[in-house]
């Protein structure tokens, strides 16, 4: 069951009332339930008991502090992106020794930074980034421990903006060079060969493209092992897809026993980079309804919440539940659920069959995962606070920007 849900006719987040948030914090405002972010969690984990892993969150999802350390404290990794995110993890109490980063353009700095901090594998992406990282390693007098992200040149069936498996993909190595690009890389003295990772997609719903990718991987890592290169971990990534509308999510206990049928017995240790599946569901976007627009085309409900707060909508057209807090009985009719935003691509969600007033709250549900960390300043808008519930309290766990913190980097001519 959800954690977001209706009682006494009106929508809560655990046990809290979303308009008594909305009333201390004000809209635009996401609210997360930790109930939801840790049983995600755990369920991950608890999928593949008995098989040595680790679950390193894709943190580029949602990078709260306090997401963080809700997972550090459950014993979670973290997968990285940039030299930003490492720093929030140390921020966040995480285990820097349980970080893989992955990227396809890290910087000589990051690496640095990431080789200081002693974190657990660098995901390489190409063999210039080898190149580097060995170079970065030798001027620290350190071993940069590597796995390479091999593209396995597997169609997810997803929206392609966010399919990376594919041969044509910017993502990681060419399958049929990674032979190659391990031998050099045993090679090398400044850097340490521990793995092999794959990451084909995101919001994937089918497991086909997992077991085929998964099966082309170990091929690869058996090759290896044969040519004297054991591996000690393959990291298969993330992408498990969540329903927004009315996908059919993979069942982690499916997707956990095609893995088990596959890895069981072998030596290497398994690592995730689940995201989207763990935090998705966990958050909503709380927002105000400012003014209605009846049409003869189209009606127009117009909320303080814009593409600014939630971009997903705009960048791939992605569906939204959107539910009003306290529903009304009759006068439905279908609305555009739209932002201040001076761009017609700033919608939140379209023909939507919905009672309203003006002032009326909307919960945008399955918000917990590339919403707010992909939020932006756009229209000089202070980005959204956040609220972390827990049973029946709430934590300001990112208060709202204000405008002059927008400009107070800027300067005035002299
Ligand atoms: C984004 C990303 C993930 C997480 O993807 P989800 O679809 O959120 O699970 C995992 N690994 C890498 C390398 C990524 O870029």
């Amino acid at each position: 069951m959800s954690a977001f849900a209706y009682r006494d006719g009106e929508l809560h987040a655990e046990g809290v009332a979303l308009s008594a948030i909305a009333a201390r914090f004000g809209t635009p405002c996401y609210v997360y339930s930790r109930a939801e972010l840790e049983g995600a969690w755990r369920a991950f984990d608890a999928a593949f008991e008995g098989l040595p892993h680790l679950v390193c969150y894709a943190m580029k999802a949602n990078s709260n502090l306090a997401i963080l350390d809700l997972y550090a404290r459950l014993g979670s990794g973290f997968d990285i992106v940039s030299g930003g995110e490492l720093a929030r993890v140390i921020a966040a109490g995480g285990d820097p020794g349980k970080v893989v980063f992955s990227g396809v353009g890290k910087t000589d700095a990051e690496m640095a930074q990431a080789l200081e901090a002693g974190i657990l594998c660098f995901n390489v992406e190409s063999e210039g980034e080898l190149d580097r990282l060995a170079d970065v390693a030798a001027r620290l007098g350190r071993r940069a421990p590597v796995s390479f992200r091999v593209n396995p040149d597997v169609d997810p069936k997803t929206h392609p903006y966010i399919a990376t498996g594919l041969k044509e993909s910017k993502f990681g190595v060419a399958f049929d060079d990674a032979p190659r690009l391990y031998r050099k890389a045993a090679r090398s003295p400044h850097v340490a060969v521990h793995g092999l990772d794959i990451h084909i997609g995101s919001q994937i719903t089918d497991l086909a493209p997992y077991r085929e990718s998964a099966s082309k991987v170990l091929d690869l890592v058996d090759r290896l092992r044969a040519d004297g290169i054991a591996l000690a971990h393959i990291d298969l990534g993330g992408g498990l897809g969540i329903r927004y509308r009315d996908e059919a999510p993979v069942p982690l206990p499916e997707y956990a026993a095609m893995l088990r049928g596959l890895f069981a017995g072998r030596p290497e240790r398994l690592l995730f980079e689940p995201g989207r599946r763990l935090v998705g569901g966990a958050g909503v976007l709380l927002t105000r309804v400012l003014y209605l627009k009846p049409g003869a085309a189209k009606s127009f409900a117009i909320v303080d919440a814009a593409m600014n707060d939630l971009m997903r909508p705009a960048l791939y057209d992605a569906w939204h539940p959107v539910d009003p807090v306290r529903p009304r009985a009759g006068g439905e009719r279908l609305w555009e659920i739209v932002g201040p935003v001076c761009e017609s691509g700033d919608f939140l969600a379209r023909d939507r069959r919905l009672a309203l007033a003006p002032g009326d709250l909307l919960a945008v549900g399955a918000a917990g995962a590339y919403a707010m960390a992909m939020s932006s300043n756009y229209n000089t808008r202070t980005r959204a606070c956040e609220v972390l519930v827990d049973d029946s309290r709430m934590q300001l766990v990112r208060r709202r920007e204000r405008c002059e913190e927008l400009f107070a980097l800027e300067n005035r001519l002299p």
